[in-house]
Parts: structure tokens; sequence; C-alpha cells
């Protein structure tokens, strides 16, 4: 194998990209199109990067159809600080938010709503080892709650909420990290969702936020500036100097999802990608899904064998057969396939493959 050539990759995030865009960014990276410098060295506030910001809001409106009433912000610091800044905006004094616990990440939001307010959790599966999302029955909701918290796939986990749950009037707030636009989502069902780019959306270091205008009303303004949802709206996401490369690469992404025809189409590809891979966890045994049949993700497919020491096995082979990124979360241990929207059709099949040959050798 040449140094250069690509791998099959399955990491969690940062994770895969999608090729013809690291094609257009490494053809332009020493000159944009008519601009004749990389779009690293360019002001933030030139017409050039203010066009490229805009054009993947366009893009990305386009692709998930979001209402007018919804802004669509680039922010820094991840996901994580998103655990900060939802109830440090929304989470009014005397107000109680709900949160529903599904894993190692809705936990973490639980941790950050818990400085800042009241934290009812509607719910969680830490009984069930986190192998199940609830279902609408298992929710104790509080009436007139300021939002409802959940997380739409559970990177670590390997659990994917197939529906979302009935909220009523209540503002739901979503962390969509790990499966932001990998199938259709009805974005007029949510106050916030927020996704740190580096799963599906493109490189680390930008953090995609789509709101509902009116919920900019509650970031009140002795709150920091740069923690406020209202001043990032107000300045299109240029009040401070933004991560302007990762925002040009979550643009290339987001228009290839367009070109290869949208989120039903990306939908489809994914239920098949991750079919092929359960499909060989069910099929003899030798291989056990960790996630319940009804909570599997689609994103992060969890495995596991016999013993510890096959596993270990598991991982050092397929590591050197060209599988990378296997490795469990170091947290919950066994195997972990992050197969997000860029990861190619062809690596699940070299994975699958790769299963089949490790069953033969060592079942
Ligand atoms: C990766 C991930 C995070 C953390 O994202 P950062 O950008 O590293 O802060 C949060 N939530 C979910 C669901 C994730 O998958």
């Amino acid at each position: 194998m040449s140094t250069t050539a690509r791998i099959h990759n399955f990491s969690a995030g940062p994770a895969v990209l999608p090729l013809p865009v690291l094609e257009e960014a490494q053809r332009d990276l020493l000159s944009l199109p008519g601009v004749g410098m990389s779009v690293m060295e360019i002001s933030h506030r030139s017409k050039a990067f203010e066009d490229l910001l805009n054009r993947a809001i366009e893009d990305i409106r386009a692709l998930a159809d979001v209402p007018a009433s919804y802004k669509i912000l680039m922010l820094p610091g991840g996901a994580s600080l998103q655990f900060s800044m939802v109830p440090m905006n929304l989470l009014t004094p005397g107000g109680v938010a709900d949160y529903i616990d599904t894993g190692s990440w809705s936990g973490k939001a639980i941790k950050e709503a818990k400085k800042v307010g009241t934290v009812n959790v509607a719910a969680s599966t830490k009984a069930d080892s986190y192998a199940n999302v609830p279902g609408q029955q298992d929710l104790t909701l509080t009436p007139s709650a300021a939002y409802v918290h959940l997380t739409t796939n559970n990177t670590i986990e390997g659990t994917q909420w197939s529906a979302l749950p009935d909220v009523g009037d209540v503002p739901l707030v979503a962390d969509t990290s790990s499966d932001m636009f990998s199938r259709p989502l009805e974005i007029s069902r949510f106050g916030l969702v927020y996704s740190g780019a580096q799963k599906n959306l493109g490189p680390s270091g930008v953090t995609l936020a789509i709101i509902r205008e009116d919920l900019l009303e509650r970031s009140v303004d002795t709150l920091s500036s740069m923690l406020s949802y209202k001043v990032h709206a107000e300045n299109n996401s240029l009040y401070n100097t933004p991560n302007t490369f990762g925002i040009y690469i979550l643009g290339l992404t987001m228009r290839w999802v367009r070109s290869i025809g949208g989120l039903s189409a990306v939908a489809e590809i994914n239920q098949r990608k991750a079919g092929k891979i359960y499909t060989e966890i069910d099929r003899s045994g030798f291989y056990r899904g960790t996630a319940r049949k009804d909570s599997r993700s689609l994103m992060n497919v969890t495995f596991r064998l016999a013993t510890e020491e096959l596993e270990k096995t598991f991982v050092k082979e397929s590591t050197a057969a060209g599988l990378d990124g296997l490795k469990g979360h170091r947290s919950v241990g066994g195997m972990r396939a992050s197969i997000y929207n860029a990861c190619p059709e062809a690596a699940v099949d070299a994975l699958v493959e790769f299963m089949r040959e490790f069953e033969r050798a060592r079942g």
C-alpha cells in the first residue's frame, strides 16, 4: 500500500469525510477560484467568505427544508459547549428543564444543565445499560418545562431514536451530533438542534445550531456575548472570527449531500449499510449486538465477542487488514463501527467480509 492510499475508516469522530470534498479542498487549497488566496488567508468579513458562509446556510436550509422562522448558526466550542449554552440561554429563572438520559453524552448535558438551573430527568435507560431509548410511556415530563432535551443518536452506546417522542408544546432541544442529516428530520418539531460537525457534517471545531427565532428572546443581555444565541444570530455567526476553514469544509459537505440526492437518498443508503452489518451480527451468534433491536443506531453499530481476548484480536487483525477505528469507546469496550454519511458502502462490505473471515478462523 502506498503511504497516500486511503484505508477504511470507521472512526467515531472526527470521522471520514466525502472524498469529493477532500479533493475539492485540496485542489483549491492554495487559491480559491476567483480569489487568489486560500480560504484560511482571507478576512471572515470579506465578500468571498460571507458568500461561502451564506451558501452553506442556504444549502442547509434547502437540505432539511428549514423554515424561515429558524436561524442557522455556526458556533464554536463543540457540542460540549452547547451542553452549557442551552441552559444558559433557554432555562429561564424559576423554570425546569426536562432531560432524557440515554447515555454518556446526555449525561454530560445533564451535568452542565444542573450547574445552571433545575433539571428533571424525565427518563433514564441507565438501569438497562443504555441498551435502548425510552418509550413515550416511560417519560415523566414536567408540564410547561422550559424545554425537553434528548440525544437523537447515542454515539458511544450505539442506540438511536427511530421516532421522536411527543413533548406537546414544550420546545424540544436535541443533540444531533452523530446523526445530523443522516435521514430526513422535521425541523419544525424542534426548538433547537445542535451538532458538533465532526461526525456527519465536516471537521471538528464548528458546531451547527438551528434555533427557532422566538427562543432567541430568552437570551438575556447580561449573558456573555460569546455564549448568547441571540448575539450569534444577530451577527450571522460573525460576532467574532469563526472557524473559517471548518465552515468551508462543512459547506462543501452539505453540497455533497445534496448532490447525492439529499436526505431521503442518504437515509436509504444508511439503512442499507447498517442493515448489512446487523444482518452479519444476527447471523450466527458469534457476534453480539449491544443495543436492543428496536433502538439500534444506523450510525454507530456496537457489538461484542465472547471474550475480551477475542475482541482484542479482532481489533488488532482488522486494523492490520486496513479497517481502522473499530475499537469501541473506552467506557464500554467491545467494538463499534461508525458508518456516517461519508463512509462508503464499500467500507461496510469490506467489514462484513472481514467479520465472516474472522468467524471462520476463530468461531
Ligand atoms: C461527539 C459528541 C459530542 C461531543 O462533541 P464535541 O464537539 O467534542 O464537544 C456530544 N454529543 C454527541 C451525541 C456526540 O456524538
